[in-house]
């Protein structure tokens, strides 16, 4: 009798830890996946979206090659997290341009001094480096803008505002 219901009891109990496992070890492959897809994916430039390269440590600095925005990239419970630099504001905005004009090969002309300072003001303003030119705060109007990004320069010469030259 108590052999009898030793050997019920535990294949019973067996059959239904096989089939929790199996949920179980699923659900778990599944998390997994999730968390080693955000885990992977790289992390996006705050301004363009450009796929950013970054090195796997806690906290870094990626300048994006598309825009030359500098990105903070956060190491946070296995995910990256993308924020803004932490730089005084002209800073931020005399790094970003210049690095834009760098990585295009263009120039500026006299009015740039006039146009960062104008940059400024949308930034004391509304938040961001929105172009004065523009009179929409939307995320493509921040310098460089959109159609600057995309390459407006190369058809026209410069940008909209006359900051960026083609050489
Ligand atoms: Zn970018």
């Amino acid at each position: 009798m108590r052999n009898g219901e030793r050997s019920r009891v535990p294949s019973e109990t067996h059959y239904s830890n096989t089939v929790t496992d199996e949920i179980f070890r699923k659900l778990r492959t599944l998390i997994s996946l999730k968390e080693r897809r955000i885990m992977f994916e790289l992390p996006r430039c705050r301004l363009c979206g450009q796929s950013l390269e970054t090195p796997a440590v806690a906290e870094s600095e990626v300048t994006c090659k598309v825009c030359g925005t500098k990105n903070r990239v956060i190491l946070s419970k296995n995910v990256r997290v993308v924020s803004g630099v932490l730089r005084e504001p002209e800073l931020e905005l005399r790094e970003r341009i210049e690095e834009f004009a760098r990585l295009r090969n263009y120039t500026f002309s006299e009015v740039k001094e006039h146009v960062i300072q104008s940059l400024l003001e949308k930034r004391d303003k509304y938040g961001d480096f929105y172009c004065p030119c523009k009179t929409k705060e939307v995320v493509e109007n921040i310098c460089p803008c959109e159609e600057t990004r995309v390459g407006d320069v190369e058809v026209n010469g410069c940008c909209g505002c006359c900051l960026f030259w083609k050489r």
